[in-house]
C-alpha cells in the first residue's frame, strides 16, 4: 500500500469511528473531514499522530483541536454552501480548511502572526482559494465584511463577544465555547431578527481567546493543553 493509500485508509477511519461511530449524520461535513489531509496542518513531529482522537501541540502554547470537535462545531453552523463564514482562531488552518469545502467564502482571524502566516502558506499551497487569514483580535470580529452567515470560535470566550451577535446575520449561527479557562460549554446561538436563541451543547476545554471582549493575556495560566 502507498503511503497515500494510507493515508486515506487513515481519514476514513478517522470519520468512522471518531465522528459516524458519536453521532455526526451531516454527510457533507464527514465529506470534507475524509477530504482534508490533516496531516499536512500538524508539526512534522506529530505526523504519526494526525488522525489520532486528540488536540495536537501547534507551537505557541496553542493546538489543533480533536477531529471530533472539529466535526461537531462544523455540523452545529448547519452550513448550506452559500455562507460567508467568520472563524476566530485559525491555529494551524485545519478548520478553516474543512469550512472551505462548505461554505462560500470564509474568513479567519488568528491572533499570533507566526500562526497566521504558517496557516496562510499551507491553505495556498493547497489550493484553498476562497479563505482569508488575518491577522488580529477577533473577539472584535471582522465588521468589514459582516454580516456572516455563520461564525465558529475555537479558543474559550469567558462570555460571548457582543461584537460577534452583532456581526451574526438574521437566521445565522454562532458556535463557540463559553465558560472559565479550565473548561467550558460548547454553545450555539442563533439570530433571530433582534432575539438570540441559546443552545448549551457538550463539555469542552479549549485553549483561551485572549483580547478586547476575551481574556486578557496576563489573566492566562503558565500551560495549556486543549
Ligand atoms: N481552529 C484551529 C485549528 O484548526 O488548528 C485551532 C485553534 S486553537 C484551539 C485556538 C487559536 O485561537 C490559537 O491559535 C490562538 O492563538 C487563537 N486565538 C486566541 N485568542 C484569539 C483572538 N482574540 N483572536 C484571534 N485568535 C485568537
Amino acid at each position: 500500500m502507498t503511503k497515500s493509500d494510507e493515508l486515506t485508509r487513515a481519514r476514513q477511519r478517522m470519520v468512522d469511528e471518531q465522528m459516524r461511530g458519536r453521532g455526526i449524520a451531516d454527510l457533507h461535513v464527514l465529506d470534507a473531514m475524509r477530504a482534508v489531509p490533516r496531516h499536512l496542518f500538524v508539526p512534522p513531529e506529530q505526523g504519526n499522530l494526525a488522525y489520532a482522537d486528540a488536540p495536537l501541540p501547534i507551537g505557541h502554547r496553542q493546538t489543533i483541536s480533536q477531529p471530533y470537535i472539529v466535526a461537531l462545531m462544523t455540523e452545529l453552523l448547519e452550513l448550506q454552501g452559500d455562507e460567508t463564514v467568520l472563524e476566530i482562531g485559525t491555529g494551524s488552518g485545519y478548520q478553516a480548511a474543512v469550512l472551505s469545502h462548505l461554505a462560500k467564502r470564509v474568513y479567519t482571524l488568528e491572533r499570533i502572526p507566526e500562526l497566521a502566516n504558517q496557516a496562510r502558506d499551507v491553505l495556498s499551497a493547497m489550493g484553498y482559494d476562497n479563505v482569508e487569514v488575518l491577522v488580529g483580535d477577533g473577539s472584535q470580529g471582522l465588521p468589514e465584511h459582516a454580516p456572516y452567515g455563520a461564525i465558529i470560535v475555537t479558543a474559550a470566550a469567558p462570555k460571548v463577544p457582543t461584537p460577534l451577535k452583532k456581526q451574526l446575520a438574521d437566521g445565522g449561527r454562532l458556535v463557540l465555547p463559553v465558560g472559565q479557562q479550565m473548561g467550558q460549554v460548547l454553545e450555539r446561538w442563533r439570530r433571530q431578527g433582534d432575539d438570540f436563541k441559546r443552545e448549551s451543547v457538550a463539555p469542552v476545554a479549549f485553549v483561551p481567546l485572549v483580547g478586547e471582549h476575551g481574556w486578557s493575556a496576563d489573566e492566562r495560566p503558565i500551560s495549556w493543553w486543549a
